[in-house]
């Protein structure tokens, strides 16, 4: 049993990589029968907004991706608190005075001599009287963990294989502003540990935050969780796209694309099995694998989406979409018009063929003629299209476009469309014959 989580900071609307993050940790926990835990890493007051904690669970109960419970970082500032001041007793905490221009300029040395821009430690050489001189001039510390540089960070992350840090070469992580606010480090630790998270998967961006927290794990002696990085998300050139960062489940909504068919691209994108028009999630989950990912950059495209979302509209049993169809359309009409659209929202436009009104083109006098011999030809049947068709080729000798097209543009105002054999008995004999007469007059 697995308990993952899904950390968003309320900062803004989700984007497709939240989201494939999100569907990716919900169906770990799914698979295992384990939780999944919403966290709203809302420590930073001033960015964080409640219109954004409000999107994020309509998103996420759209998507069908819910979680089992949610948990908020602004209701556990005692926690965080609890263990800073642990860590600060054990000295792996420790108070630093140095302004950002400071910091700014020992980055600036460093580079300049062609060494990595790495803390020096400068604030650990302060002598009790320094730090007490520093404090009665009314500076505040802001507060780092202090890395322990004894042994490398190893650990088996569950995409990139083995991965190495050499704690040397990484700064001492601030961890706790001057004011008291906190950064993102220590909480989410604190927070993985309270929630007895065993998997923590997301995106190689927070490779080296892994390396620190794992410290702060042992440091808190709680067990290390599972770690996993995948592969950040790109755009169709191969280019970490700003688009991507800003496309979301409004535009995915406003399109008509199926939370279906995010969720089959999503959990399929970026690992070697093929992505296909699955809604059946436990084929998803059955088949979800962290050893199935790639560790190249996996590429979005909105035609694959489309692609898909097309084929799962083409397969959608009426059933369930029915309360999303135009009022009036039956099972049937569903399925004359299923095939034409590449969105649900788009039944509207060709059921209105059926119900009318319709807007017929001019006829010549020939196509006039041969409309009203229609008319008087139509009876009904099973098939009334097939038996109509077929009067009027023997009777008239047309054929191909010039028997059909006609007929169909009378019928629909359409010169394309669904299926007429599915169409005309929607349409039914007395409209049908109405406007075939319409046309021919
Ligand atoms: N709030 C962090 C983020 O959005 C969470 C990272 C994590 O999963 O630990 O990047």
């Amino acid at each position: 049993m697995t308990i993952t989580r899904f950390a968003p900071s309320p900062t803004g609307r989700l984007h497709v990589g939240n989201i494939r993050t999100a569907l990716h940790n919900w169906m770990l926990a799914q698979k295992s029968g384990g939780e999944f835990i919403l966290r709203i890493d809302d420590t930073d007051a001033a960015r964080s907004k409640e219109e954004y904690v409000e999107a994020i669970r309509t998103d996420l109960a759209w998507l069908g991706i819910e979680a089992n419970r949610e948990e908020r970082q602004s209701k556990r500032l005692d926690k965080y608190e609890a263990a800073f001041v642990a860590l600060r007793d054990a000295g792996r905490i420790y108070p630093a005075y140095e302004t950002q221009q400071e910091l700014e300029l020992k980055r600036k040395v460093l580079l300049g001599r062609g060494l990595p821009p790495i803390y020096d430690r400068g604030a650990l050489e302060l002598t009790d009287d320094e730090r007490a001189a520093k404090e009665a001039e009314g500076i505040q510390p802001h507060w780092r963990f202090k890395l322990d540089h004894d042994e490398p960070i190893v650990w088996e992350d569950g995409v990139r294989g083995t991965a190495k840090f050499d704690p040397r070469l990484l700064s001492d992580p601030v961890i706790r502003r001057a004011d008291g606010s906190w950064l993102y480090m220590l909480p989410s630790t604190v927070d993985d540990v309270d929630m007895a998270v065993a998997q923590v998967l997301r995106g190689e961006d927070h490779v080296s935050n892994t390396a620190v927290q794992i410290q702060m794990f042992t440091a808190m002696g709680a067990p290390v969780p599972a770690f996993a990085h995948e592969a950040l998300l790109v755009g169709k050139e191969g280019k970490l796209s700003k688009r991507l960062g800003s496309l979301g489940c409004d535009t995915f909504r406003e399109k008509g694309i199926e939370p279906e068919a995010i969720l089959a691209l999503l959990s399929r994108l970026g690992t070697s099995l093929p992505v296909e028009p699955i809604t059946d999630r436990s084929i998803l989950l059955d088949t979800f694998d962290l050893s199935t990912f790639g560790r190249a950059p996996a590429r979005f495209d909105d035609a694959d989406l489309d692609r898909i979302n097309t084929a799962i509209v083409h397969a959608m049993p009426f059933d369930a979409v029915k309360d999303r169809l135009p009022e009036g359309i039956d099972e049937a009409g569903w399925h004359a018009v299923q095939p034409n659209i590449e969105t649900v929202g788009e039944t509207a436009e060709w059921w209105r063929l059926v119900t009318g009104p319709i807007e017929q083109p001019e006829f010549t006098d020939e196509d006039k003629a041969y409309l009203s011999e229609a008319a008087g030809t139509l009876t009904w049947s099973d098939d009334p299209w097939g038996a109509l068709t077929s009067a009027l080729k023997e009777s008239t000798g047309r054929k191909g476009k010039t028997l059909f097209l006609p007929l169909r543009q009378a019928l629909t105002g359409m010169n394309h469309g669904p299926d007429m054999g599915e169409l005309l008995p929607l349409i039914g004999e007395a409209e049908a014959k109405a406007r075939l007469e319409r046309a021919s007059a």
